[in-house]
């Protein structure tokens, strides 16, 4: 068990490890702590430093300034191997001439566990991942998502401190996503192990860690819930890259109407009410950047907003329905899961649940926030 900690850490891949000046950074002074027993998840886009703070912490990759710490030891110069953590990068990289069982036991054994205490770890972790019927076998005759299982069971058999997991699920078709996902959830309920995982995924982040760290071109976004970084963005950034289908954000010029402050947007004569609470943050023709989640827009022919929009873009998902309507130069869209079908043309009244409006900065994307104390949903 272990409490890991990142304290302003930066990785520069130029001039040997010294930061070139006027080059990004790969990870820029990212601070963040994952309690002992938690589950946390670096979310962001490719190339946003995922990866590269996974190896810094796994000792992988060298830092360029900042500390790492695990417990109470800074860790930054210890080499991997004392560095008592279990790793599972996406390519399994099983040996094939072992078999399952012997892969297990590979690390064990050079670390001269007695192999009655290695027999003991391979049964109490095998059933965990569903290997135990696999351990006679040689990796070229298992499936990719078996494969993968093995990988991680291997990851934790050491019983590591810290157990870090590098995209494991990207291989695995959808199906066998979901079920590697049930199954990591699992494992770690049962052993409590403090584990990371890096993941391009949303849902994978969403369903599987205790806390979400999103990044992006190396910088930390949010810290939070799955819950909090979806109700509660920081930024436009994580607004847009958590929810599916995304949050709309659109080009708003707040005015001030007889009922209050209006967004309205160019070229539409949409006006959505925002919220009394952020009366006192607002201005007339103050310019922001408005973000609603589809689910928060309703098709409602008793709308009290006046404007009646043309249906531009019609989905039918099945269990859900997708509608886009244009709002000047943009698109907005709303999920329904009325079984109502429209047309290119039809014409709608929205209701917005404008409770639910977020408003960021236009220039620096930063939420604005209200001065009242809202409570939140989480
Ligand atoms: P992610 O895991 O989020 O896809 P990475 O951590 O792999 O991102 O990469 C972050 C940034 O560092 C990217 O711009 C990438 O090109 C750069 N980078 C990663 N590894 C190296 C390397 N070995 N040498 C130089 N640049 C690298």
């Amino acid at each position: 068990m272990a409490q890991l900690v990142l304290k302003n850490v930066f990785k520069s891949y130029d001039n040997n490890g010294k930061h070139k000046q006027n080059t990004p950074y790969a990870v820029n002074d990212l601070s963040f702590r994952c309690e002992d027993g938690e589950f946390v998840g670096i979310l962001g886009p490719s190339g946003c430093g995922k990866s590269t703070t996974l190896r810094m912490i796994a000792g992988l990759e060298k830092i360029t300034a900042g500390d790492i710490l695990i417990g109470d030891v800074r860790i930054n110069d210890l080499l991997p191997k004392d560095r008592n953590i279990g790793l599972a990068f996406e390519d399994y990289a099983l040996y094939p001439p072992l078999t399952v069982f012997d892969n297990l036991a590979f690390n064990l054994r050079a670390r001269k566990v007695p192999e009655a205490a290695i027999k003991e770890a391979i049964q109490r972790i095998a059933p965990l991942l569903k290997v135990d019927d696999l351990l006679h076998m040689k990796p070229q005759a298992l499936s990719g998502g078996q494969k993968q299982r093995v990988n991680i069971a291997r990851a934790i058999v050491r019983k590591p401190g810290l157990l870090l997991l590098d995209e494991p699920l990207s291989h695995l078709d959808g199906k066998m996503r979901q079920q590697l996902r049930f199954e990591i959830k699992r494992m770690h309920h049962e052993i409590k192990c403090t584990t990371i995982i890096v993941t391009h995924d949303q849902l994978e982040a969403m369903s599987l860690a205790d806390r979400i760290a999103i990044m992006d071109m190396g910088v930390l976004q949010q810290i939070g819930t799955p819950l909090s970084v979806y109700d509660d963005p920081a930024n436009v950034f994580v607004a847009g890259f958590i929810g599916e289908p995304p949050m709309n954000l659109l080009p708003a010029i707040i005015q001030k109407t007889a009922g209050g402050y209006c967004f309205t947007f160019q070229n539409s004569t949409l006006r959505i009410p925002v919220p009394t609470r952020y009366d006192e943050v607002l201005h007339n023709d103050m310019r922001v950047t408005l973000g609603v989640r589809p689910v928060d827009v309703v098709i409602d022919p008793d709308s009290e907003l006046s404007t009646a929009i043309p249906v531009a873009v019609f989905e039918n998902l099945g269990d859900e329905r997708r509608v886009g309507v244009r709002v000047g130069e943009n698109l907005l869209s709303l999920t329904t899961t009325d079984a109502i079908y429209y047309e290119r043309g039809d014409i709608v009244k929205l209701r917005f649940q404008s409770e639910k409006t977020h408003l960021f900065d236009a220039t620096t994307g930063v939420r604005i926030r209200s001065r009242h104390i809202t409570v939140p949903r989480f």
